[in-house]
């Protein structure tokens, strides 16, 4: 097994982070306990990684259909003015929250597509192991953390 670096354990804490905010995807899944000399990507790795991204998806399309529910049942249900402001509030940010979840949606059918490609858990950018950890922390990551702190880097200098 290669010694990971150390940059990434430095942002290892910004990754759970993020992944916290979207999900408990990992629900039910332990950590992949990798056997000594093994073949990143290897069948047992692509069927790991392929079962936390399907759980993932189905319960962010079961929590979306949750929340068209409840604005269904909501709709139109309050008389006064003042109620029916707060409530189109709460709608507008529970549609921001669907958004993101359905671009999310998106980004996991990608992951689940390069699966079959191949391409899984290789940086985009410059074609090294993406890394089982951080896979795990962020299953539909496409950069190693290396070429994503400088895209970081580079984002922030554009604003
Ligand atoms: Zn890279």
């Amino acid at each position: 097994m290669p010694a990971k670096k150390k940059v990434a354990k430095a942002s290892a804490a910004k990754v759970a982070r993020v992944g916290a905010a979207t999900t408990s995807w990992y629900d039910g899944f332990a950590p992949y306990k990798e056997k000594r000399g093994e073949e990143y990507m290897n069948p047992a790795q692509i069927e790991h990684f392929r079962k936390i991204l399907m759980s993932w998806r189905r319960d962010l399309i079961e929590e979306i259909d949750r929340t068209v529910q409840h604005l269904q049942d909501d709709a139109g249900s309050f008389a006064d003015p003042n109620d029916r402001a707060t409530q189109e509030e709460e709608f507008a940010l529970e549609l921001r929250t669907r958004d993101r979840e359905r671009k999310l949606i998106k980004k996991i059918g990608e992951s689940l597509a390069s699966l079959d490609t191949g391409d899984y858990g290789y940086c985009e950018y410059c074609g090294i192991e993406i890394g089982i950890r951080r896979l795990e922390a962020r299953p539909t990551a496409t950069l190693c953390i290396d070429c994503k702190t400088l895209d970081e880097i580079r984002e922030k200098q554009v604003i």
